[in-house]
Order: structure tokens, then sequence, then C-alpha cells
């Protein structure tokens, strides 16, 4: 099953698909993950992304339009794919239909004010991506990754400038891509303001799974 997680930055798509992955058997595709990968090693990719993923805007479509088509054509997405922030664009949406399909589009709906506080407690793991937040879901020990015991972090994109920026280009560019996928009819809406465990149980739901 190909799936994708439409929704702003701190709606809680991340932590959804990495609970989703285990019940479909799937791999995630995170386009920002696997942008803060070759910023960190500094590839080309990396070098080109960089100011744009700081400053909250969206990397050229150009850049990674390329990057998900040769993840999707790999034997780990045979069985299928999470994508997690991708298509952020319709441009994206579209130039997606000439390489693969949508099975579902699921979009995480939460309030901008809620989004806000969520990321001003956000911390993430520099290592294996996994967030958490100081309130809502707290590691085990504080400041640890329950997962691979790495210091956490403060995202810098994180900052609260940089929030509302990401907003106003969530709003824009991506919240269009969710009446792009209405129009095809596989648009499933989630509410994500509850806790990890009540959006999990719609997101089943809607998949028909038994969890
Ligand atoms: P995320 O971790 O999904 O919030 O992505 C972090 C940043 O990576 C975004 O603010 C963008 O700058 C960039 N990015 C991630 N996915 C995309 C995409 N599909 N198109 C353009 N830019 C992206």
């Amino acid at each position: 099953m190909k799936l994708i997680l439409l929704g702003a930055p701190g709606a809680g798509k991340g932590t959804q698909a990495a609970l989703i992955k285990n019940a479909l058997k799937v791999p995630v595709i995170s386009t920002g993950n696997l942008l803060r990968e070759a910023i960190a090693q500094q590839t080309e990719l990396g070098m080109q992304a960089q100011a744009y993923m700081d400053n909250g805007h969206l990397v050229p479509d150009e850049l990674i339009i390329g990057l998900v088509k040769e993840k999707l054509e790999s034997h780990d997405c045979d069985n299928g794919a999470i994508l997690d922030g991708f298509p952020r664009t319709v441009a994206q949406a579209e130039a997606m239909e000439a390489f693969s399909q949508v099975d579902v589009a699921l979009s995480f709906e939460v309030p901008d004010e809620v989004i806000v506080k969520r990321m001003a407690g956000r911390r993430t793991c520099p290592k294996c991506h996994t967030t958490f937040h100081v309130e809502d879901n707290p590691p085990k020990v504080e400041g640890i990754c329950d997962k691979c015991g790495e210091t956490l972090g403060i995202r810098h994109d994180d900052d609260p400038e940089v929030v509302t920026r990401r907003l106003e280009v969530y709003h824009e560019q991506t919240e269009p891509v969710k009446h792009y996928y209405e129009g095809k009819g596989n648009l499933h809406s989630v509410i994500g303001t509850g806790s990890v465990e009540e959006t999990s149980a719609q997101i089943y739901k809607i998949l028909g799974l038994n969890v």
C-alpha cells in the first residue's frame, strides 16, 4: 500500500508513520529526514537544500522529486511505502503520478496555535529522528532518546520564527495538495489534536487494520 501523510509541520506525521509502518510492514520515506541526512553528509543535495530548510521554505521541486522516485523504485518499496512530507506541492503530486500511484492520503488536522505550542516543546533525536515533546510525550530519561540513547536536540527549523514561516508555506503550498487528493477521492481526514494513541486508532480504522 502506498500511503501519504499530509499535514502541517508538527501535526504528528512522523510519530504516526513510525507506528503505522509496523502494522503495514512497509518502509517510511521521510523527505525531511533524507534532506537532513544529506546536509549532515554535506552532499551536493544537502548543500543545495540547507538554506531553504533553515529559513522554513520548501526545497525546489526538482531537487526532491527525483529523490523520492529513486526511493520508491527500490526493492524495499515493493510492497508499498509511507510517504511522510511528500508531496508538499501540487507540482510534486502531479509529478508523482508518472511513477507511482497513491492508495490513501491522510490529512492530519491540527490548528496552528496547537502546532506552535507543540513545536516549542519538540525534541528530536539527531541519529534515529525519533521525536519527543517535553510535556506531552517525554523521553524516559530527560534529554535522551528512548530508542538509541543519543542526546536529544532542538531542530533549527523548530525555532518559533521559522515555525511561523513553515506554517505559512504549509497553508499556501501544501494545503492545495489536500484538495488535489480530495478530487481523486482518496483523501481521509485525521483529527490530530488528541493523544498519539487516539490518532493511531483513527488511522487504523481508516486503513481497516485490526491492531
Ligand atoms: P519536515 O521534516 O518534513 O518538516 O521537513 C523539513 C524541511 O525539509 C521542510 O521545511 C522543507 O524545507 C524540506 N522538505 C521536506 N520535504 C519536502 C518536500 N516534499 N518538498 C520541498 N521541501 C521539503
